[in-house]
């Protein structure tokens, strides 16, 4: 018996079911039902343009013949390199039904990152926007890309609001001509010459591989978590049932998270399809624009990061929004502190409860009772049909209640594996049991407390971090012998990145010249904001570096200054 099997008896209020039924349809069912149910009601809120489900639809159809016009393929891997906007929730549909998997690429990438998600995931199309089509075009070559198609942010915009200011880059675009021809298609060209003919969705079983999601790893460069249509459904059909007093039809949701992360792509694009809910777009988290659009358009249910959280409540003319229409917030992604839950809960007078969840679990698995019983500090109980259990992280034997130890969890929203990669599968997914590298303990209530990483991650506003892959830039600086990177405490994003660096004999260059160099090839999340040069690193008698040591350093250091 897992450890958490005998939870749910006790823990669960009667309005959740312990163990759910699950359809066996494709994703894009969800958009079908909604526009079946709800044709007329607006499916999404972008800067001023409405769209209705039935609206929506029709583009979809349209986009998704388009597609098959140029030869999309069942199994083929399309990207989406796109901030949220319609034509980001377009695309996505419209892959899924010609049966093609998605792979979202954070239109923050530069050139390296983009060129290995592109050379792993094998994709041959993409669809991105202007303003990021040149780092596209300069990689295609070492790609098997043989279509970009390209929409500029003004394609599905009414008229540009002078309150846009923040958004200013994205909306106007580039400057560059794009070449458009065979290989470099416009979105909105292909869409107004595709029919709406419906499609039935290209779709074998719950097995199909939706989604490519690509997640960082301790080995350096991301792998692609091959996520199925039936994990994805199975997550929204949890979601539903925790936010019970959600109903089809009724709600509105703030899709303030970024698509091309999987937590506002289930919890606020999938989800808001299985409630026929209305999403409003937010295609850069800005904090003048997020409230603007909750005075207006009055969401009930706002999914988020800290960070989000932690940049609204501090902004000072806070009270003069109304923010009343809140209901319900669910935080994931990096811990919620205590006094930004209260201060927020305060603010909106809706609830703001925290969650858990992994790239690998599509991704949530734990989260507080909304409206039953909050544990502030801890990341709640599992869902429904989730089973968890607490090992030695270096054993994996299984541990007694009340222990610490790595979280295993084993459910219908656990990943099929990383693509073309069975060995690092088989390292986190044994008996279908997935190894999270989250140190956790239970509490005699059946609540998760994280107390620990395992693996080295580190999450600055919402973002992951992997150190190998800033280490490895860092690497090819030619002044450099070694460099080893860790999260650091920081009030605002959580944690932030430190990089401490060796020279080469006789070489030296200053921090703004590493930032430099490290802005040219990794998004700029990715990049340290803090140095610290030293003589040598610690490192174990077989020569590892110890990151940790490094890191309770720093923190001592920064904490006395
Ligand atoms: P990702 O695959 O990008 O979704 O990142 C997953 C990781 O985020 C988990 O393994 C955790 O380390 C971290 N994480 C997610 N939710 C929380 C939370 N509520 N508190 C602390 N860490 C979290």
């Amino acid at each position: 018996m897992s450890v958490t099997e005998k939870i749910w008896v006790r823990h669960y209020p009667p309005s959740i079911p312990e163990t759910l039924e699950y359809p066996d349809v494709p994703l894009t069912q969800f958009l079908l039902d909604a526009v079946k149910d709800f044709p007329d009601r607006d499916a999404i809120l972008f800067l001023g343009k409405r769209m209705t489900f039935k609206e929506l639809q029709l583009e979809v159809f349209r986009f998704a013949n388009a597609l098959k016009d140029l030869g999309v393929q069942k199994g083929e891997r399309v990207g989406i390199m796109l901030p949220n906007c319609p034509q980001s929730v377009i695309a996505y549909y419209a892959i899924l039904f010609v049966g093609g998997i998605v792979v979202q690429i954070n239109p923050l990438y530069m050139e390296r990152e983009l060129e290995h998600q592109l050379v792993d995931s094998g994709a041959e199309t993409i669809i991105s926007l202007d303003l990021v089509y040149q780092k596209i075009a300069n990689v295609q070559e070492n790609t098997r890309l043989k279509r970009i198609i390209v929409t500029s942010m003004k394609d599905y915009l009414p008229f540009p609001k002078n309150w846009l200011y923040s958004l200013k880059e994205i909306i106007e675009g580039t400057k560059l001509k794009i070449p458009y021809g065979e290989k470099v298609r416009s979105f909105v060209q292909l869409i107004s010459k595709a029919l709406p003919t419906p499609l039935e969705a290209s779709y074998e079983s719950g097995d199909d591989i939706a989604l490519l999601q690509y997640t960082g790893g301790t080995t350096g460069l991301a792998k692609g978590t091959m996520l199925t249509h039936r994990n994805l459904v199975v997550n929204c059909c949890q979601a539903a049932a925790w936010i019970y007093k959600a109903k089809r039809g009724q709600d509105t949701i703030l899709g303030a998270l970024p698509f091309f992360h999987v937590y506002g792509m289930t919890v606020v694009m999938n989800f808001a399809m299985r409630m026929a809910a209305t999403m409003i777009l937010i295609p850069k988290f800005d904090r003048d624009l997020v409230l603007k659009m909750i005075s207006t358009h009055h969401p009930t249910l706002f999914p988020g990061a800290p960070t989000m959280y932690v940049g609204l409540i501090n902004h000072p003319e806070i009270h003069r929004y109304n923010l009343s229409s809140i209901q319900a917030c669910l935080s994931g992604s990096a811990p919620l502190p205590l006094e930004v839950q209260e201060k927020f809960e305060e603010l909106t007078g809706g609830l703001l409860v925290e969650g858990y969840g992994l790239t690998e679990t599509s991704p949530v698995t734990h989260a507080n009772l909304i409206w039953d019983r909050v544990k502030s500090g801890t990341i709640g109980l599992p869902w429904p049909d989730t089973d968890c259990r607490i090992v030695d992280p270096e054993t994996g034997e299984v541990l007694p209640d009340g222990s610490v130890g790595e979280l295993q969890i084993k459910g219908p929203q656990v990943m099929k594996g990383y693509w073309n990669r069975p060995e690092e599968t088989e390292k986190v997914l044994k008996d279908g049991w997935f190894s999270t590298g989250d140190i956790v303990r239970m509490d005699e209530d059946g609540y998760f407390y994280i107390m620990d990483r395992k693996k080295d991650v580190i999450i600055a506003g919402g973002f992951n971090i992997y150190p190998r892959e800033v280490e490895e830039v860092l690497f090819e600086h030619p002044a450099i012998q070694e460099a080893a990177v860790v999260g650091v405490p920081d009030p605002y994003r959580g944690e932030t990145v430190m990089a401490f660096v060796v020279f080469k004999q006789g070489k030296q260059v200053a921090k703004e010249e590493l930032e430099k160099f490290c802005r040219e090839k990794l998004a700029s999340y990715k990049i340290p904001r803090l140095y610290e040069f030293r003589d040598e690193l610690p490192k174990t008698a077989v020569g590892k570096i110890l990151r940790r040591v490094l890191q309770e350093e720093a923190k001592e250091t920064l904490s006395a200054s």
